[in-house]
């Protein structure tokens, strides 16, 4: 694997395709009041919500987010929120209901309690929640407390996400973000304790100073919360991005090597706990919705990775963030103080996306196969997109031209093998129309 570049190779997560770095400023405010206003009456879509302050900014983090000891400009920054949910209401078609609604930052449990139940009560009078609706959010147990939880579940949230990144003291030390098990751990007891039952935990792999035994040892402690869905991400080491990864000692940091076996013991743990795999980097028990949806053929990717959200519109509010619709991408633009002025001027924020043209979809879809289900199935990609078999096999004799020997290829499936999926990713990107420089991208394992 290593001479196909699984050591050394940046490559797109995929959580969209085309990925943001191909996004242009071609798409406007104006386009993407039109794409909300082309939404179906009465249908069913996404939402996502950003917050992008926390109260102290971790070193290992590459989130644009602002750091804050008050609360004078999450106040502010709410206020933008109430008058971008304005503006959404304005465009919004007659009876659209929320399926996912997801809270994320940042922090979004910065917000005091009359602030969430101000900003779910808003969300709730534009569009109330589907039957079956989930509503999660990125809970930081450092920033969390029963009076905010309390607000939260009586805003009908369903499920809690939590970063763990390594239960070590040394680690933690070391990426500037103290979190103790104990800390952790009571955070999710009083989550459990409100009834929400539902529990997503993102651990990383690759680390400074992260050893097998130390893996070992952090993830068995994940395990004693029993999270119903786990993300075993890799750390992305890109100080010339991120300024605050500077603080990390890059000497500290494990071989490519040594992230392939830290991920691999990562992997078995679960496995051996009944969790099931799903994609590339995800992990969940056998009665959460995201292996029901891997078993169907159901399973989909967006910005925060593997889902089985099916709705076909993701509208993301707050700066930075990002919407989807049947037509292509809209991104807000990131800055807060510009994102501000614009809702303050009565207009979306929109700077940049994507019109989806040519192959895009056809594309698309290619890559999410390979992503979810590490299998491309001719008949659908036939039945979905009308493309005839020619063009199907001309596409999997250039992947199989690329990847000798690696990908079991017939008339009605191109599929990776269990022993080949480290090099899922690079495999996707053959798929890929757009530059395919490493620029803004992670490594592959
Ligand atoms: S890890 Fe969480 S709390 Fe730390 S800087 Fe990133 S978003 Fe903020």
């Amino acid at each position: 694997m290593a001479k196909l570049g699984l050591f050394d190779t940046k490559v797109p997560r995929y959580t969209s395709y085309p990925t943001a770095p191909q996004f242009r400023n071609d798409v406007s405010g104006d386009i993407f009041a039109n794409w909300i206003e082309e939404i179906t009456p009465g249908s069913s879509i996404s939402l996502y919500v950003h917050v992008p302050f926390c109260r102290t900014l971790c070193w290992f983090c590459a989130c644009r987010t602002q750091g804050t000891q008050s609360d004078a400009p999450v106040k502010a920054y709410l206020e933008v929120l109430k008058a971008e949910l304005a503006l959404l209401r304005a465009r919004l078609p007659k009876g659209v209901t929320l399926s996912r609604l997801h809270w994320g930052g940042g922090t979004p449990t910065l917000l005091r309690p009359s602030m969430m139940q101000e900003l779910a009560g808003l969300i709730a009078s534009i569009a109330p929640f589907a039957t079956n609706a989930e509503f999660s959010v990125e809970i930081d147990p450092n920033e969390i407390d029963e009076p905010r939880l309390d607000a939260l579940a009586a805003a009908g949230m369903t499920r809690a996400s939590i970063g763990v990144q390594d239960f070590d003291p040394e680690i933690q030390k070391t990426i500037g973000r103290i979190q103790s098990f104990e800390v952790t751990r009571d955070a999710v007891d009083m989550i459990r304790a409100r009834g929400i039952t539902s529990l997503n935990a993102d651990i990383l792999f690759g680390l400074p100073h992260q050893t097998r035994e130390r893996m070992t040892t952090s993830v068995q402690k994940l395990l004693s919360l029993q999270p119903d869905r786990v993300a075993l991400y890799g750390y992305a080491h890109v100080p010339w991005m991120a300024k605050r990864q500077q603080l990390i000692p890059s000497e500290a940091l494990p071989t490519p090597q040594e992230r392939l076996e830290l991920y691999e013991t990562g992997r078995k743990l679960f496995l051996c706990d009944n969790y099931a795999e799903i994609g590339i980097d995800h992990f969940a028990t056998a009665d959460d919705g995201l292996t029901i949806a891997h078993k169907a053929g159901a399973l989909r990717r967006n910005f925060q990775g593997y889902t089985d959200d099916t709705s076909d519109v993701l509208i993301g509010i707050g700066a930075s963030s990002i919407s989807r619709f049947p037509q292509g991408y809209a991104q807000n633009t990131s800055a807060t103080a510009a994102h501000t002025k614009a809702i303050r001027d009565g207009q979306f924020s929109t700077t940049r996306g994507h019109v989806f043209v040519g192959e895009d979809r056809l594309r698309a879809r290619l890559i999410e196969a390979l992503m979810c289900d590490f299998r491309i199935d001719a008949g659908e990609i036939r039945q979905r997109f009308g493309v005839g078999q020619a063009k199907i096999d001309a596409m999997f004799e250039a992947a199989n031209q690329a990847f000798p020997g690696i990908l079991n290829i017939g008339n009605s499936a191109l599929s990776i093998p269990v022993d080949a999926r480290p090099l899922t990713r690079i495999i996707a990107r053959s798929f890929d129309a757009y530059d395919l420089s490493e620029a803004g991208h992670s490594s592959a394992i």
